[in-house]
């Protein structure tokens, strides 16, 4: 007997898992198949994403339903459209042996005509984002009035995404002596609310511990390529509308440019670290605690005394040093008793370092894609209706309305709703319309932490790189080194075979150090004249590439008067981009290159 078998599970279904691979069930599929099969009863299960909550409640479903009756019978309610046919999908395959059985996903921004069709010709399951769902009720395309199971899907999501109306006006629909199963990664408020008014007595079960402090934190981190850091900063952000957070970097500079970067595109941001007085530090932290700061951006060290409790995100625009640091980063959100999540950007190269993180913090973390332009917009446009439904309206305009009334004349109610939503909408369309997609490609699971994995997307296991300094600007190999392994925060042994020429020098990495070596000197500057670091196409450096030098010849006219920007003791090492260090050229530079791509850190 399998383990799965002794969950009560029947033949059709147990070889569909076997055809799909899964050997032992998870522990949510664990403890809430047997619940499930045995009874007719409430459930609200906790569990992180990625624990196999959909067989938890699939795999029951589609044994409980009566695939010879073409009435439907289970509804699932999740929040997006990506999630609806995700679910789909590993229903599918789930009851592939089951003869007759069709689940329909029903989701917002496709041909409503379609769906209809598929419903007309008989779905037992329906997955469903509940905003479509809401609509095709009303349109009396499809019938819930029989069904026996109602699943809440990423309850804590749904509510997030301000759909609790809708949840309550599509339950309303559904008949009383149904079974209703919720999942969640985690129990707002919001959602104990929902298991409170909706569910009758339910069981509880909870997979790894409920309260204790840090598991009240879910940690997950974004793969993307060393140059699209600060864009996917904006997009995280652009996907959490309420979010109220706080962004570590690594150093002041990165701080204070963050955050400049981030005022400049119009995010409610503002910079905390050392090199502010304590008079602007108290402004920031008393415009971050009254929220007018949604995303305040730190250092280690100034976000020390932060005691705000309702924190949604932190979020790692770089990874500190030390692993404990991490700790103390995480533990900025999830206080309190509230839930939080602690997201961590990271380049290939970094890994590894996530996979010591999980050892310290005896945690997972879970792997998760920077969500596209397409998901945002959509994001953002249900918190926008939501914000409007719930916005409590201001009796100051009263005086303003007839006037208002007849500019707006003749536009009936659909009109209307589409010209508001569609004024703040289209700003992010029209930013997000193109962009591409920012996610790397993550290595092979297994690989994760073996450390020297990184080199097989070099080909071999060291890179060498031309720098656009040498001699002329004061350096031999050792201060070369040392200026490298300054800048980059690395080991002495990181760096090898450092080969310095007249005007231009080589040296060597291992590859996994690639992405961050050339992410630190994209536009960096020192003194206003670039400092530029290629990769070298010859293996000895004997040669360098056309671009190579163009660093250099572009600011010729620099050339004498920064002659010796390389000696450390006069160097301010900066990249351009920052109002503050950049010369007037290296600003405007910078301003144009930000507008070329998605933003240049
Ligand atoms: P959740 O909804 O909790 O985030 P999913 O149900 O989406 O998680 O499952 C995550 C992944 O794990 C899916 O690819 C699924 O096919 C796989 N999976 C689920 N259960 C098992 C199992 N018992 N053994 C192996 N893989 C599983
Ligand atoms: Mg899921």
């Amino acid at each position: 007997m399998t383990k799965f078998e002794a969950l009560g599970l029947n033949s059709s279904i147990l070889n569909a898992i076997a055809d799909l691979g899964f050997e032992t069930p998870s522990e949510v599929q664990e403890k809430s198949i047997p619940l499930l099969l045995d009874d007719e009863i409430d459930l609200v299960a906790l569990a992180q994403t990625g624990t196999g909550k959909t067989a938890a409640f699939g795999f029951p479903l589609i044994q409980k339903i009566n695939s010879d009756s073409r009435t439907t019978q289970g509804l699932i309610l999740s929040p997006t459209r990506e999630l609806c046919l995700q679910i789909t999908n590993e229903m599918q395959l789930y009851s592939k042996y089951v003869k007759g059985l069709n689940t329909v996903a029903i989701y917002g921004g496709a041909s409503i005509t379609e769906q209809a069709r598929q419903i007309k010709r008989g779905a037992q399951i329906v997955v469903a984002t509940p905003g479509r769902m809401k609509d095709m009720i009303g349109r009396g395309i499809i019938d819930i009035t029989k069904i026996d199971y109602c699943i809440l899907d990423e309850a804590d999501e749904m509510l997030n995404m301000g759909f609790y109306e809708d949840i309550k006006d599509i339950l309303s629909n559904t008949p009383k002596e149904k079974s209703t199963w919720l999942f969640s990664a985690t129990m707002p408020k919001e959602v104990a609310t929902i298991a409170k008014k909706f569910m009758h007595n339910p069981t509880e079960i909870t997979v790894g511990a409920k309260n204790s402090g840090v598991d009240t934190v879910q940690h997950e981190y974004y793969l993307v390529g060393g140059r699209d850091r600060y864009p996917a900063l904006k997009r995280l952000s652009d996907a959490n509308p309420g979010i109220f957070s706080v962004v570590f970097c690594r150093t002041k500079r990165d701080t204070q440019r963050v955050a400049e970067k981030l005022i400049e595109d119009g995010y409610n941001a503002g910079a905390l670290h050392g090199d502010l007085s304590q008079n602007q530090r108290d402004l920031v932290m008393n415009a971050f605690r009254k929220k007018q700061i949604q995303m305040l951006v730190a250092t280690d060290v100034a976000a020390r005394g932060i005691d705000v409790d309702d924190i949604t995100h932190v979020i790692n625009y770089q990874l500190p040093d030390e692993i404990e640091t991490y700790t103390h980063r995480s533990g900025r959100t999830g206080r309190a008793g509230k839930s939080g999540i602690s997201m961590v950007i990271i380049t290939r190269s970094e890994l590894r370092k996530i996979h010591s993180i999980e050892k310290k913090i005896k945690q997972n973390f879970i792997s998760k894609k920077i969500p596209t332009g397409i998901e945002i917009c959509e994001i953002q446009l249900y918190h926008l209706a939501n914000r409007i439904r719930t916005t409590e309206i201001n009796e100051e305009i009263n005086n303003y309305l007839p006037a208002i009334h007849d500019v707006l004349d003749g536009l009936d109610r659909d009109e209307l709703i589409q010209k508001i939503v569609s004024v703040e909408f289209t700003r992010f369309f029209n930013y997000y319309n193109k962009t591409k997609d920012l996610n790397s490609a993550e290595p092979d699971r297994r690989e994760r932490g073996k450390g020297k994995t990184d080199q097989s997307f070099s080909g071999n296991g060291s890179v060498r790189y031309f720098i656009n300094v040498g001699e002329r600007d004061g350096y031999d190999w050792m201060s070369l080194k040392d200026f490298l392994k300054d800048t980059l925060h690395l080991g002495k042994d990181d760096l090898f075979k450092v080969d310095v020429k007249d005007s231009f020098s080589f040296f060597n990495t291992e590859a996994a150090l690639k992405d961050q070596i050339l992410e630190t000197f994209t536009d960096f500057k020192v003194k206003g004249r670039f400092v530029n670091v290629e990769v070298s196409d010859s293996p000895e450096g004997g040669r360098r590439r056309k671009r190579s030098d163009r660093g250099p010849r572009k600011n010729k006219d620099n050339r004498d008067r920064d002659r010796s920007y390389g000696k450390k003791r006069e160097g301010k090492y900066s990249k351009s981009g920052s109002r503050r260090s950049g010369s007037k050229q290296g600003s405007s530079s910078g301003k144009r290159r930000s507008k070329n791509r998605d933003g240049f850190f």
